[in-house]
Formats: C-alpha cells, sequence, structure tokens
C-alpha cells in the first residue's frame, strides 16, 4: 500500500529502467549525435521534472516539449539545458518565451519578429528552430518553397534579437513497414536544407528523426535525433523490429483491492449489469476508472493481475473505480497489489495490450494514466 499517494491506486515510475533506455539510445545513435529528450506532454505521462533530471544525469542537454506551459515547467523546476517547444507559438506569447529562455518551433519571419522584439525587451537574444514540413502537413515552411522560406529566414536571421538553432521535420510513418515514404521526406530534407543554406541561412544544428527514424535509419541521425517513446521503453509500433533496441517499460500502474466480497450466482455489478456471476464468485473493488486513464473500452476483455494470477474485470469500468473478478485467486484478501498495468515477472498485461485492446497506440495509454493517478518512482 503506498501511503503517501492518498490513494489507493498509483503509476510506478521505474527510473533505472529509464535509465537503461537512455544508455540504449545513446549507444544505438553513438558520439556524433545528441539525444533530445522529448518530453513533452508530462514525459508521456511519466513526469517531465523526474525524467528531465535523469536525462540530465545521463548527460542529455537539450530537452524538446510541446507547450510552452511544459517547458515553464521545466525551467521553474531548475532545469538549465536548451528547451526547445516543438509546437508553433503564437507571437502573443513572444514575451514568455523570451522570459523563459524557451526554443520555439517557428516557420515565418513575423513569427521571428515577434521573439526578436520580446527579446529586445529583455536584453536577451530568443533562439527558434526551423520546422520543415517535409510530408507530416502539421506545420513548417514547406519543403519545396526554398526561394519564399530562404528570404524569410535571411530576414529572421538579421534581426537583432533573435537567432536561429537549428531545423526540424517530422516523419510520419517512419514506424511503418513501409520505409518509402519517410526516405522521400528524408530527401526533401536535406533538399530544403542545402537550399536555404546554399542562400546564406546558417542551420547550426540539424534534427530529423523520432524513435521509429532512431531504431531503423542510422542516416537520419544528423546532429541530434529526438527520442520520444523508446525513452519510456515502448516501441513506436508492431512494425519496428525490437532486435534493433533494447529497452524496457518504465511505467506500471498499480491498485490495492479496497472492497471484496463474496457473492452468488446472478449476482450482477457495473453501469450496464455488463457482468453477471455464472457462480459464486468473489468480487474486489479498485478505487480507478477511465478518469484516470483505464480506457472505458477495454472493460468486456479487460485484465489485471492479483498474486500471479490474471483475472477478468467484472463488468464496465467507471470513472473512479472497477470491479475484478478474483473468484480463482487463492487466498485473496482486501489491501492485495493488483496490477493494472505492468509485470509480476511471471504474467504481463503492457500498454501494448491495453492500446491494441481499445483501438489505440501505447503513447495513449501512458499519457492518459500519468494524468490523475499519483506518481511514485522508484
Ligand atoms: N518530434 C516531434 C516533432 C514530435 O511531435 C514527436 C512526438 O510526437 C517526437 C519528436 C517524438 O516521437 P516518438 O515518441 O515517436 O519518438
Amino acid at each position: 500500500m503506498y501511503k503517501e499517494a492518498l490513494r489507493p491506486a498509483w503509476v510506478e515510475i521505474n527510473l533505472d529502467n529509464l535509465r537503461y533506455n537512455i544508455r540504449s539510445i545513446q549507444e544505438k545513435v553513438g558520439e556524433g549525435t545528441k539525444v533530445v529528450g522529448v518530453v513533452k506532454a508530462d514525459a508521456y505521462g511519466h513526469g517531465s521534472v523526474q525524467v528531465a533530471q535523469v536525462l540530465r544525469e545521463a548527460g542529455i542537454q537539450i530537452f524538446a516539449v510541446a507547450t510552452l506551459t511544459e517547458g515553464i515547467t521545466l525551467r521553474e523546476a531548475g532545469a538549465e539545458e536548451d528547451i526547445i517547444c516543438l509546437g508553433l507559438t503564437p507571437d502573443l506569447y513572444a514575451d514568455t518565451v523570451a522570459k523563459y529562455d524557451i526554443i520555439p518551433a517557428f516557420c515565418s519571419f513575423e513569427n521571428a519578429k515577434a521573439f526578436s522584439e520580446a527579446g529586445a525587451e529583455l536584453g536577451k537574444t530568443v533562439r527558434g528552430i526551423i520546422a520543415v514540413d517535409t510530408g507530416m502537413g502539421r506545420i513548417g515552411f514547406q519543403y519545396d518553397d526554398v526561394d519564399n522560406a530562404a528570404e524569410q529566414l535571411l530576414a529572421a536571421q538579421d534581426l537583432p534579437n533573435f537567432e536561429i538553432y537549428g531545423m526540424f521535420s517530422h516523419f510520419c510513418t517512419a514506424d511503418a513497414t513501409n520505409l518509402d515514404f519517410t526516405r522521400m521526406q528524408q530527401e526533401r530534407y536535406t533538399s530544403f536544407y542545402e537550399g536555404i543554406t546554399g542562400k546564406g541561412v546558417q542551420v547550426p544544428m540539424k534534427t530529423l528523426d523520432n524513435s521509429a527514424g532512431i531504431m531503423r535509419l542510422p542516416e537520419t541521425y544528423f546532429d541530434a535525433s529526438r527520442a520520444g517513446i523508446i525513452l519510456y521503453g515502448l516501441y513506436p509500433s508492431q512494425e519496428v523490429d525490437p532486435a534493433d533496441l533494447s529497452i524496457k517499460p518504465v511505467m506500471s500502474v498499480k491498485a490495492n483491492i479496497v472492497h471484496l466480497k463474496e457473492v452468488g450466482e446472478g449476482f450482477s455489478c457495473g453501469y450496464g449489469r455488463k457482468f453477471i456471476a455464472e457462480r459464486p464468485s468473489k468480487i474486489a473493488t479498485l478505487n480507478l476508472g477511465y478518469a484516470d486513464g483505464y480506457p472505458r473500452p477495454y472493460s468486456p476483455v479487460g485484465k489485471v493481475i492479483v498474486n500471479g494470477v490474471v483475472c477478468p474485470l467484472a463488468g464496465n469500468i467507471c470513472m473512479d473505480q472497477c470491479m475484478v473478478d478474483v473468484t480463482d485467486v487463492p487466498d485473496v484478501e482486501l489491501g492485495d497489489e493488483v496490477i493494472i498495468m505492468g509485470t509480476d515477472g511471471k504474467n504481463t498485461i503492457s500498454a501494448d495490450d491495453i492500446a491494441d485492446a481499445t483501438g489505440t497506440i501505447n503513447y495513449e495509454i501512458t499519457c492518459a494514466f500519468g494524468q490523475r493517478l499519483p506518481k511514485v518512482f522508484v
């Protein structure tokens, strides 16, 4: 029972496994390439401040977030590393960018000008990272619009309080079986880079790949590789080959049995009465539900591990609680620890298992579990 959590349900973050993953990734990309620690979305639900501390101890000097508030959280916790904000930051927030020394993605001269002006107010130089759209279709200068981009970037680099930090783009299918589109994105990235630098734009740092790229495409490492999901010990898809990178899951989800009862045949439980006992049964209740990231669509097939026995959920997952059929667990007791996601060494329920059963990806599962449940770092 974890008392400090003030709740008999929690996310457990295994920092040794995180350290193991960092080492694996650093070995994979080699000494010539920096690893950017992608810690957006509270480090995919793992706790960005604590994850950043471990990354720092491992020598990682660049963090990537998605929003300004995520960057501010790191700064306020004492981070002195470079913090890239991968999402676009409207001019309105330029003063905050300058104040907290965030490195915003940008793809227009106007945006860079706003950052420069905000920098001037504080007597600082704001650094921005060029976003290039090579096929994701999300943000960035279009890869084939080199003349226009170069014109804007030349003007941006002449701004008094603005500096170009580097250039990034993002893969959209690097985790798929067919890598043709990814290779095309790489060619587009390189030709955009050559196009703008040929016209005099200075780009000190190139970063293109994500976890799937790190695992599969060494030719996309360039100066820095952005590692997200693999840091947390999960593979970006089932199409990548686990043999390409050894990693261990960092997040587990656990709870204690808070209520336990013996019921007769015909007993029903949960919204919609989706569980009806077909035999005399034991039903355990846990203090965790879909508001904690436990997906409601998992209810019909969901399983947990209780004292070494894999047990089915009983009925629909509620907002804050769920029930488990523990009839087959010998000597089950109130307070027993239940593994919702994780392993007891013999049985495993992975983020991928829950994602597969609910039509989503492991990324969404860890992000969701990380939101409300207390985190315990071990
Ligand atoms: N770079 C950018 C721009 C991203 O949006 C993301 C994640 O979505 C990443 C890197 C990291 O991706 P992954 O978690 O697949 O490594």
